[in-house]
């Protein structure tokens, strides 16, 4: 079993490493975003909840969040693991993590800081709201998922250096070669 935490800021590339990594590692990506995002299109109760939080670029409650999540890994697809893109984002979450994963035997095996200069960060992110149109990336909510990702989201480096599991990626390279660094990075675990 291998679980793998990919962390960095929103525009970082997260789920675009998690796609090309799904493939070559047979590991489904676990994005809670995605999960969000297709609750809402879907018009089920969980997209209702996490709608309002979204469109501010809150954090969606952690008990919702992590009950989401334990139902997503313990699915038969994540049997052998999984790489989780936007979660966990608060330490709450990294603890609830913690508890799953030893329920299921297993543990938070690497997590791949994929680090970007915030400005890229930006225009990364105005960038992708014009080829995909996501609601939550207009200005005023990127500056705020910014100032939560700040607060709550970055205690978790330490959390995580401290467990000797983070391994810093340098995002600010091509895509290609950010892969090439992750790719390395998985296949010593
Ligand atoms: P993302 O696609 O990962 O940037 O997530 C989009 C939005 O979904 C975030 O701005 C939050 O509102 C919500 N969300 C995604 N992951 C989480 C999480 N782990 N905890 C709380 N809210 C989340």
């Amino acid at each position: 079993m291998k679980y793998i935490v990919l962390v960095g800021a929103p525009g970082a590339g997260k789920g675009t490493q998690a796609k090309l990594l799904e493939a070559e590692f047979g590991l489904p990506q676990v994005s809670t975003g995605d999960l969000f995002r297709y609750n809402l299109s879907r018009q089920t109760e969980l997209g209702g909840l996490a709608k309002a939080y979204m469109d501010r670029g809150e954090l969606v409650p952690d008990d919702v969040t992590i009950s989401m999540v334990r139902e997503r890994l313990s699915q038969a697809d994540c049997a052998n693991g999984g790489i989780l893109d936007g979660f966990p984002r608060t330490l709450a979450q990294a603890d609830a993590l913690d508890k799953l994963l030893a329920e299921f035997a297993g543990s938070v095996n690497v997590v791949p800081y994929i680090k970007v200069e915030q400005d890229v960060l930006v225009k990364r992110l105005l960038r992708r709201a014009e080829i995909e149109g996501r609601t939550d990336d207009n200005q005023e909510t990127i500056q705020n998922r910014m100032r939560v990702y700040f607060a709550q989201t970055t205690p978790l480096l330490d959390f995580y250096r401290a467990k000797g599991v983070l391994v810093e990626v340098n995002g600010d390279q091509p895509v290609e070669a950010v892969y090439q660094d992750l790719r390395t990075v998985i296949a010593a675990i």
